[in-house]
């Protein structure tokens, strides 16, 4: 990448100078997408996969892609969600974004969830499926910051804030296509659950909950570290 080059970019994963993702931390990815269900499951989830655990090289590349705009770490990402995907893609499949919150995606000057879905499309099409990536959801806003709230809360906070505009459905009237949820992380699974209801409510199929990476099962909004001084509890990071 351009900016990589000026800069003197790192592999994201190792630090080793050069590109944003290194051959040797490429190849230690994981090739196999596991099914992700979320503890507690959130009532009526769709099935969700996920191409790997949210750490290691594959939390550093989400949160630098996200928040960096780091454009190398796209195909990779994608090829990940893409795997996960594919476990769900029993026909022509239109992998669906969750919506930014408004603004976010403004303010970073990209919008990583769409980007990284667009790129899975992209990778299922060169491996022979049908498959598109769509905007079918929009955020209402007055959705605060999901980090911090466990996964009550989180629900709360998500339940009708998204919604599928009538002009993206009647696009896709008589084509018997089945929607993918697609995210990033998958943490408790409010947020896939919110945008798999409101697809639902537009009379939409939705096959699954496809993510690049899911958190490990852990105690509700805690998780536990071990370091010199015993054993710490921490609120996870990311925001679901
Ligand atoms: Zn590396």
């Amino acid at each position: 990448m351009f900016t990589d080059l000026v800069l003197g970019g790192r592999c994201v994963g190792c630090g080793r100078p050069g590109r944003a993702l290194c051959r040797g931390c490429s190849a230690a990815l994981p090739a196999q997408p596991h099914p992700a269900w979320p503890t507690p499951t959130p009532g009526g989830l769709a099935c969700p996969w996920a191409g790997a655990a949210y750490d290691g090289a594959v939390r550093s590349m989400i949160v630098a892609h996200k928040e960096r705009s780091v454009l190398g770490l796209r195909r990779p990402l994608g090829e990940l969600l893409a795997g996960a995907a594919a476990e769900l893609a029993d026909g022509p499949v239109v992998l669906v974004p969750v919506p930014s919150r408004p603004g976010s995606a403004r303010a970073r000057g990209h919008d990583p969830t769409y980007a990284l879905t667009a790129s899975a499309a992209r990778v299922l099409r060169s491996q022979g499926y049908a498959a598109t990536a769509t905007r079918l959801l929009v955020s209402r806003g007055g959705v605060v910051d999901q980090a911090g709230l466990d996964a009550a809360a989180r629900a709360t906070n998500l339940a009708g804030s998204m919604f599928c505009p009538s002009v993206s459905v009647r696009k896709l009237a008589g084509r018997r296509l089945r929607t993918v949820v697609c995210d990033d992380v998958l943490t408790t699974g409010a947020t896939a659950r919110e945008a798999q209801r409101a697809l639902e409510a537009a009379g939409l199929v939705v096959a699954g909950i496809a993510t690049v990476a899911a958190t490990r099962k852990r105690s509700p909004g805690l998780s536990i570290h071990r370091d010199s001084s015993g054993l710490r509890l921490s609120s996870p990071v990311h925001s679901d």
